[in-house]
């Protein structure tokens, strides 16, 4: 029996291998270990360990390893503190592969650290292009991992071509699409109706008959002195769409998400945005999402799940910056520099366009149960890598 030790650090990590974990779960012959740490175990990023457990997931470990001040220097000694503290978990639970999902700075303390103890490291998403310092982090992931999960065909070639050996290489699809798949079909109303029972918790409720926008923006960590200036150019545009209803999503806690979170108070308070059109909600449990980027008139910002997610239902998308640049993506994404003029008419280019056809860029639904598939049957390639041309 293999025991496969999955750590998990936030919402958008843990979407990525929920289905993975399922799968390893009901195999006859693998045994799942359970790690939550960072941000789930927060109240300030939505205290998504409890979403993990009402899944009926047996947790393992938690940790605490998000250092607070939330810039470049802190982030690192985050990454530092959780090598510490991996390195004793995996030394009490002796995993045989231990699952590292993306790219995220967390991700690369979970790679760094099953690779140094000679465990196999099964890794997912690799071969992708974005922005960020996510971009460093994945592909130095594929170079510590063992066996590699993409999402498409394109990014396993180029996993290949980075010296991995082709036969520890698949392309899966994303487990985040199985997700998607198999949610269910809500209406608007019915949608609307469990976001503000489950969500929203003020008085003043979203009305579930007006369209809306939904709107995501996490920090650029490799532009981090440019993002107060690329917040303001996307609340000033916004401003121009007040007559319609916004959902907001605070920032992800990378380094520069305080500075995000402290224009948009301002916002809140001192502007058009105050008079209850746009509130901002901390995390939106996954069946309600993907039925809020469904009915969507557009998703705007710079979040990954405009371009992996939002094609599965011809949602228009106008993405910002540099964050997703380079990331396989539909037709129904439109980029915008950081310039109010230039995302003002993004986003009005796409509420006329209106849907779009259907695009499947990131698998079929079936990355989970393949996922364990592999892991239960394949030889475990030698722990010394070699680069293979
Ligand atoms: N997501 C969710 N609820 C939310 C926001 C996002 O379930 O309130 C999901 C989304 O569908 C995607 C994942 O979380 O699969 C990550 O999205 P996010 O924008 O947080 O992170 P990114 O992947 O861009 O770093």
């Amino acid at each position: 029996m293999r025991k496969i030790c999955a750590v998990t650090a936030n919402r958008a990590d843990f979407s990525r291998i929920e289905t993975m974990l399922e799968a390893i779960k009901t195999h006859p012959d693998l045994q799942l270990q359970l790690v939550v740490m960072g941000s789930h175990l927060l109240e300030i990023t939505g205290l998504t360990i409890q979403e993990i457990e009402k899944k009926g997931f047996t947790i393992d470990r938690t940790l605490y390893m998000e250092v607070a001040g939330n810039n470049p220097t802190t982030m690192t000694k985050s990454v530092g503190l959780a090598i510490v503290e991996l390195s004793t978990i995996f030394d009490q639970l002796k995993p045989d592969i231990v699952l590292v999902p993306v790219d995220r700075f967390e991700s690369l303390a979970m790679g760094v650290t099953a690779a140094m103890m000679n465990i196999h490291v099964a890794h997912t998403q690799g071969g992708e292009i974005t922005g960020t310092i996510d971009e460093s982090i994945r592909h130095a992931l594929t170079k510590l991992s063992h066996l590699h999960f993409a999402s498409t065909e394109q990014s396993r070639e180029r996993i290949i071509k980075m010296g991995e050996i082709p036969e520890t290489v698949f392309n899966i699809g994303c487990p985040g699409t199985d997700l998607l798949l198999r949610a269910p079909r809500l209406d608007q109303t019915t949608t609307f109706e469990r976001l503000n029972t489950e969500v929203i918790k003020v008085k003043e409720k979203y009305d579930p008959d007006k369209p809306y926008l939904l709107v995501l923006q996490h920090p650029v960590t490799t532009e981090f002195d440019d993002i107060e200036k690329q917040i303001v150019e996307l609340l000033e545009a916004l401003r121009q769409f007040a007559n319609y209803q916004i959902i907001m999503l605070w920032p992800n806690i990378d380094a520069g998400a305080e500075r995000i979170s402290k224009i948009i108070r301002h916002y809140l308070t001192f502007t058009e945005l105050a008079d209850d059109r746009i509130k901002i909600v901390k995390h939106i449990p996954g069946e309600i999402f993907v039925n809020l980027m469904r009915h969507t008139l557009c998703l705007v910002g710079n979040s990954s799940s405009g371009i992996r997610e939002a094609g599965y239902f011809g949602t228009p998308v106008v993405n910002i910056g540099s964050r997703q640049t380079g990331r396989e993506r539909g037709k129904n994404v439109v980029d915008a520099g950081y310039n109010k003029e230039a995302i003002i008419q993004a986003i009005t280019q796409q509420i006329n366009h209106g849907k779009y056809p259907v695009e499947r860029l990131y698998g079929d639904g079936t990355a989970g149960k393949q996922f364990a598939d592999i892991c239960a049957s394949i030889p475990l390639p030698h722990i010394q890598k070699r680069i293979t041309y």
